[in-house]
């Protein structure tokens, strides 16, 4: 961590604490998160409605503070891996138990065996003989009773273990997705980056990354309001992943910014997909549902990068930043690639494929 980036944690904790002050709620670790995150400035919705709470000279209240960590903050997914968990561990609990009583009883068992052998090679008398054998019937019945609890117990086990193991892949699912657009989230951009980048340097194939970011979108949320934003970041997402195929991967890679990665693509073929996307947001007019209201329509600016051996994730990523950048420069609602991003440093609009 540099310098710079301590001092700006530092800054970020220290605004938190003061509000939590300032609002009398008691700093227990999930206040301090929310409050946190709303001196960072990541979560716009979550701003505005605490800004609202401000705008009125009230703060909010320790009940109001429960209610927008459980909205904002608090994870389903861990909720739900914690279920997972505790019935994986009854579940264990229970097998060992019964596992536990079958091993007692055939100890017991080999035991009751080892006494009769030593009785039968005493010379012993028909009476004697008769309650050995009945107790001996008798001993291997519980022993077949025990052994089919047994059974049926790692049965149960069995089917409650795949139905665990279906809930499993369900919250891991869920744990790559962003909750708004229900694309991939930025967890999963980094796994997907990094085994992109591996498979590259393997196969010397190409990759591409575009990075998207909408256009002049504070002012959208600020003329249209948050909600209305956010459906339109559900419609970017989907119109991003309606135009890859195969083993791309779109993601939400924070706020109004995406990003694609395109495995076994050249600059070429990443510029058309990313002008295909541009045409289609640029392309839709947006309708407001509850009031069909029409709200005009939004763009977005790209810069692409393509893979080079020498990149990390961090220096790809980077370079597509910069030519993002250059986009939003050379007016937004265009692409810019590395290739062009040159031409564009000495003449501002040249080589970009405007609207
Ligand atoms: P530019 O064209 O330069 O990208 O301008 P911009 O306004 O899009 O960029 P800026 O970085 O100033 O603002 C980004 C805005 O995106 C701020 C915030 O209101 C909005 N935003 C980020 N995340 C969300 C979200 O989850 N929901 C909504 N509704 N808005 C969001
Ligand atoms: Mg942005
Ligand atoms: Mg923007």
């Amino acid at each position: 961590m540099s310098d710079h980036e301590f001092t700006r944690a530092l800054g970020y904790a220290n605004a938190a604490l003061e509000l939590l002050k300032k609002s009398s709620i008691p700093p227990y670790p999930q206040f301090y998160e929310l409050l946190y995150t709303y001196a960072t400035g990541v979560n716009p919705s979550l701003n505005h409605r605490i800004n609202a709470i401000f705008a009125t000279g009230n703060s909010p209240s320790a009940s109001l503070a429960e209610t927008l960590y459980n909205e904002f903050l608090k994870s389903d997914v861990n909720d739900r891996m914690s279920t997972v968990s505790e019935r994986m561990q009854v579940r264990i609990e229970a097998v060992h138990s019964a596992i536990d009583h079958a091993m007692t009883t055939a100890n017991a068992y080999s035991g009751s065996l080892q006494s009769a052998q030593g009785d039968l090679e005493r010379d012993i008398g028909p009476e004697a003989l008769k309650a050995l054998a009945t107790r001996l019937l008798a001993e291997t019945r519980r022993m077949q009773d025990t052994n089919r609890t047994l059974e049926q117990k790692l049965e149960a086990s069995r089917e409650d273990i795949a139905s665990l193991q279906r809930d499993l892949d369900d919250v891991r699912r869920e744990s790559l997705l962003d909750p708004l657009t229900k694309i991939a989230n930025r967890k999963s951009f980094d796994e997907g980056l990094r085994a992109g980048i591996a498979e590259a340097r393997q196969t010397g194939g190409p990759l591409c990354l575009i990075l998207i970011d909408i256009d002049h979108f504070k002012s959208f949320n600020d003329t249209y309001g948050h909600q209305t934003g956010d459906q339109v970041l559900r419609l970017v997402a989907m119109t991003i992943k309606s135009n890859i195929k195969g083993r791309d991967l779109a993601a939400r890679y924070g706020g109004e910014e995406f990003v694609a990665i395109l495995p076994n693509t050249d600059i070429n073929g990443a510029s058309i997909v990313a002008e295909n996307v541009r045409a289609a947001i640029h392309g839709k007019e947006l309708l407001k549902r509850s009031t069909n209201e029409k709200l005009g329509r939004i763009t977005a600016s790209f810069g692409i990068a393509a893979f080079r051996p020498s990149d990390t994730a961090g220096s790809l990523i980077e370079r597509a930043d910069r030519c993002l950048y250059a986009a939003k420069h050379a007016g937004r609602n265009c692409v810019v690639t590395e290739n062009t991003i040159a031409d564009l440093a000495e003449a501002p609009k040249t080589g970009v494929s405007a609207a």
